[in-house]
């Protein structure tokens, strides 16, 4: 059955952005984290994250010091009873033009393939112009948070933190 789902970003969105990010001990989750996604997902919402991670394709990090940031995600949210149900990485940098670097959708793709995600249903939520055009290319409702980069023409709404981003999924669903 088509799954509801509001893909995240990970940097600048669900944790506070910190150039080159390669140790777990730097992450600061946003204060608002938890009670965001646990209405959310009350409202019967699935997780996923999408992360573009340069760095790697730059040899800054390496795929496995990215896995243990993204894994301390995982297990801080699970501790509140919210499961991340993908966590999918762009490792490459721009220059290589692969298929799964945001905006691509191609991750997205796989999100659909894999777990019946259904794009009409799903919202994209974000802090980058990459992010925005991700969601609304992949068919998904994209709103950016504000923070990190100047305000997209293509979000469906602009939010001033993620409960403000949850509070306005939750009205939308609400009808
Ligand atoms: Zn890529």
């Amino acid at each position: 059955m088509p799954q509801k789902f509001v893909i995240f970003d990970r940097d600048g969105t669900l944790i506070e952005h910190i150039h080159y990010l390669a140790d777990p001990a730097l992450v600061r989750f946003k204060a608002d984290l938890v009670p965001a996604l646990t209405a959310l997902g009350k409202a019967g919402f699935a997780f996923g994250i999408v992360t573009n991670q340069s760095m790697i394709g730059r040899g800054l990090a390496t795929q496995e010091e990215v896995d243990a940031v993204n894994q301390l995600v995982i297990d801080f949210l699970r501790q509140h009873q919210i499961v991340i149900r993908f966590f999918y990485v762009c490792p490459h940098i721009p220059e290589v033009h692969c298929r799964c670097r945001k905006p691509e959708i191609e991750l997205g793709l796989c999100a659909i393939s894999n777990f019946d995600l259904s794009p009409s249903l799903s919202y994209m939520i974000g802090d980058q112009e990459s992010d925005i055009l991700f969601g609304k290319n992949l068919g998904c409702t994209p709103i950016q948070v504000s923070g990190n980069a100047k305000q997209s023409q293509f979000a469906e709404y602009y939010a001033s933190s993620l409960s403000d981003a949850a509070g306005w999924v939750l009205e939308q669903v609400k009808g």
